[in-house]
């Protein structure tokens, strides 16, 4: 082992942010632990003193949330446990027989699976619209594709395979010129761009808590700003109203059955303050550099065949790529096990990707970029790879 990577061979590299963000920010452990140690009332639900103090966190963590997206509405902010539970809530809340629905090629199954399964189930119509080579829609190519019974148009903003940023606002636009609802999936972005539901033309914005978001896992959410009429995907109780047999109509307790997820949201209310503390702009600035670093020295190695863009503007932290003649999970493997790095490698849920790359049946290796990755850590990681493509093959 080369000496100047000593400490962080002993620490462990972790450049999988892309699923989960770690390490997460003190304050979120705190403040984990404080509700778990000084409260641990259910929201909504109770009277007394602490009860109404953990009701006081939820509507804070709306509010902020609603800040961060610049949504001015708190109670438009419903919790789910992540960015799957949202989307498909909402697709199965909206879409019914004969409706069609646009989306990319790019989208991760909790698009897909859940769009495949209303097909089948209730004979609705997908349009796929590719990508440019380097992983971007055409938005005049959405347009294009609008039908009269078009009900839906549901995108990631950035693809959690090769990290390219769609052009949301003018799918947006165009969104709103034929009145068709936009749903967003923000896995990959929120928390690392910013984000404007209004700028934006976003009717519906779906978020995960536990990426860029820093939050715990199994947090998450909506924002909805659509006045259409959404199925609830779950009935129970709300704590008001017990004695009616369906579920209120108001916001956010039409979606939000059952006790919630306290101890989620309670680092999920530390993590947004901290985020809105240091701000996004300042998060994304950071992240883009090391972005760039990594496809520079990266793009310098013999046998490495990067996928999607080289435009650091244009992508988030994710970075796939595959090495000439080397088995792209055993090579994910090897850096763990000799190095203590952790990638991820596979198809990472999108599958049609992977088709148009071509690397459906043998995946890439994956590197997550996030908030606390250094230039050391990817000077670390390289070295690494060279060492891994000397040995294997020689
Ligand atoms: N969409 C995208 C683009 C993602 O990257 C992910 C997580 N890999 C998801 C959806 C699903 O997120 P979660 O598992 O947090 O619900």
């Amino acid at each position: 082992m080369c000496e100047q990577f000593e400490t962080l061979f002993k620490k462990g590299v972790y450049l999988d942010h892309a699923a989960t963000s770690f390490p997460k920010p003190d304050c979120v452990v705190q403040s984990i632990n404080n509700y778990i140690v000084n409260n641990g009332a259910s929201s909504s639900r109770g009277g007394y003193g602490r009860a109404i103090k953990a009701d006081y966190m939820v509507y804070e963590t709306r509010k902020w949330i609603g800040e961060l997206f610049n949504h001015k509405k708190p109670s438009d902010i419903i919790f789910t446990s992540g960015v799957t539970e949202s989307l498909n809530g909402i697709m199965r809340g909206i879409l019914k027989d004969g409706d069609h629905v646009i989306t990319s090629s790019i989208e991760h199954n909790a698009v897909w699976r859940c769009l495949k399964t209303l097909e089948r189930d209730r004979n609705i119509s997908i349009t796929t619209v590719k990508t440019t080579k380097e992983g971007i829609t055409n938005h005049k190519d959405i347009e294009d594709n609008i039908q009269r019974n078009t009900k839906l148009i549901v995108f990631n903003h950035a693809s959690n395979v090769i990290g390219t940023i769609q052009p949301i606002r003018e799918i947006g636009k165009i969104a709103r010129k034929y009145s068709i609802l936009f749903l967003l999936d923000t896995a990959q972005t929120a928390g690392i761009l910013p984000i404007d539901m209004e700028a934006d033309n976003i009717d519906i914005l779906a978020f995960t808590g536990h990426k860029g978001l820093l939050g715990p896992s199994g947090t998450g959410g909506l924002i909805i700003n659509w006045d259409g009429d959404i199925e609830e995907w779950k009935s129970g109780g709300t704590g008001g109203n017990s004695a009616d047999p369906f579920m209120p109509e108001i916001l956010p307790n039409k979606f939000e059955a059952g006790t919630m997820n306290m101890v989620g949201i309670a680092g999920l209310h530390a993590s947004i303050r901290y985020l809105l503390d240091t701000g996004v702009d300042k998060i994304c600035a950071v992240e883009k550099e090391v972005i760039g670093y990594t496809l520079e020295q990266l793009g310098a190695i013999n046998g490495i065949q990067i996928f999607g863009t080289n435009n650091v503007d244009l992508m988030v932290g994710a970075i796939s790529f595959t090495i000439d003649g080397i088995d792209s999970g055993k090579a994910g493997s090897w850096l763990d096990k000799r190095y203590h790095i952790m990638v991820r490698t596979g198809i990472h849920c999108a599958p049609i990707l992977h088709k148009i790359m071509g690397t459906d049946k043998t995946g890439t290796i994956r590197i997550g970029i996030g908030y606390s990755t250094t230039k050391e850590e990817i000077d670390y990681f390289i070295y690494a790879l060279k060492e891994l493509l000397k040995e294997q093959l020689n």
